[in-house]
């Protein structure tokens, strides 16, 4: 119980901290020091895209980057630092605009895209879509569940309850690029806020006020977000260590985000590649704990999964680390094995083209797994870039051979090229 002049003390400190200029600004500036990554979708596809267009010529990469814009706007006020991955109508590889929000370190990426219908014009709703299953990409889905809430009570649509919030999986097998290039680093979602081949939609998302709108709309469902903390986890071993000790613990420092320790109980998860463990939770000191299990992999992955007191999740972003078979692998240059091996099946095919099919098959099928083997620990070595190279010289042989067709597999490794090795 205060005493009087505690309480007067208190009383007097309560009035000035209301009018003092840093509590103020704290108000004005929610978003202090958090990163966000905005994705205008596509850009500059005039030349070869008649899909993304409205009755009347409205294209999406228009409405996308009028949207993105004054959103960026928007969160810059309100003290956040921002990067666009595009601000004129020109193309960003899918690859590349993952990239730009991973240098970024974003907290979150969102990817603003309006949607199209090919065979009924008359369907109008939001969807939010999240990378992979919503079991392992907790802060993404609070994310998305808040922004489609957000856009069905604000924005105009046809049927504003017909869309909801979906997993990528269901428009492409392993999910869309942007995400599933991101998903290691930060939350995002792709946003879809209204179809553009609905006439009375076009109409409305060409007006500069209904993008203002849908702006506000992003804008408050990031606020709203952001007010939960961005909880974090980080691993406590030492910065010498070489490899994993699968005699010890593996221990993770937790953060609710508010430099404090307060979590949901019974929201702690630890996952070694996928495999949930045993993990024990030390809420004085704020750390979580689980014994590894022994494996003969070469490298493996941590997550964590927790959620703060206000509700919002850790995003649960991999932490790897080289067993000591794989910090041997690396050491004894069994890598460098790997690629020798690799060149002399490639030289050998390359210079038998008299063998038959099927045994000229065998030759290249090997090479090029022992080009991906050199590579197999994602080790930056110094002729990792040929190994690349060579995996896509090979996978157009193979097409070429036996007339199959590998064209998702080559543009993937393409893409590898492209994005990796700039
Ligand atoms: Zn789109």
């Amino acid at each position: 119980m205060p005493n009087k002049k505690n309480l007067v003390l208190l009383v007097f400190l309560l009035t000035l901290s209301c009018t003092l200029p840093g509590l103020m600004t704290m108000d004005s500036r929610p978003l202090e020091n958090i990163n966000i990554t905005i994705d205008p979708g596509h850009g500059d596809t005039k030349a070869y895209d008649n899909y993304r267009i409205g009755p009347t010529g409205e294209r999406e990469e228009w409405i996308n980057l009028r949207v993105a814009k004054i959103l960026s706007r928007k969160l810059t006020r309100a003290g956040a630092n921002v990067l666009m991955t595009r601000t004129k109508n020109k193309d960003v590889s899918l690859g590349g605009r993952a990239i730009l929000a991973s240098q970024h370190q974003s907290d979150l990426l969102v990817s603003i895209h309006h949607n199209a219908s090919e065979n009924d014009s008359t369907i109008d709703f939001p969807l939010v879509y999240f990378y992979g299953a919503a079991s392992m990409n907790p802060a993404s889905v609070d994310f998305a569940n808040i922004l489609i809430n957000e856009m069905r009570n604000k924005m105009s649509f046809e049927q504003p309850n017909a869309g909801s919030v979906y997993s990528d999986h269901l428009i492409y097998n392993s999910g869309t690029s942007i995400l599933r290039n991101s998903i290691d680093q930060m939350p995002g979602v792709i946003g879809e806020g209204g179809f553009f081949t609905n006439p009375e939609g076009e109409r409305r998302l060409k007006s500069k006020e209904y993008n203002e709108l849908e702006a506000e709309v992003y804008f408050q469902a990031i606020i709203k977000y952001f007010d939960g903390g961005i909880p974090t986890a980080k691993p406590l071993i030492p910065d010498t260590l070489d490899f994993l000790d699968f005699n010890s613990e593996i221990q993770f420092q937790l953060d609710d985000g508010f430099g404090n320790t307060f979590f949901e109980d019974n929201s702690f998860e630890i996952f070694q590649d996928g495999k949930r463990l045993n993990s024990s939770w030390d809420i004085r000191h704020g750390v979580l704990s689980a014994q590894p299990l022994i494996t003969d992999e070469n490298r493996i992955s941590f997550q964590v999964l927790a959620r703060n007191f206000k509700g919002n999740a850790i995003h649960p972003r991999p932490f790897s680390f080289y067993t000591e078979a794989g910090k041997r692998w690396y050491l004894e240059d069994d890598w460098f094995t790997a690629f020798r091996r690799a060149d002399s099946l490639f030289t050998q095919f390359d210079s038998q083209h008299n063998l038959p099919l099927d045994e000229r098959l065998v030759l290249l099928n090997e090479a090029l797994h022992y080009y991906r083997l050199s590579l197999e620990l994602q080790i930056v070595h110094p002729n990792a870039l040929e190994a690349e190279k060579q995996v896509l010289v090979l996978l157009e042989l193979k097409q070429e051979l036996v007339g199959e067709d590998l064209q998702a597999e080559i543009e993937k490794q393409s893409s590898r090229l492209r994005d990796y090795y700039p």
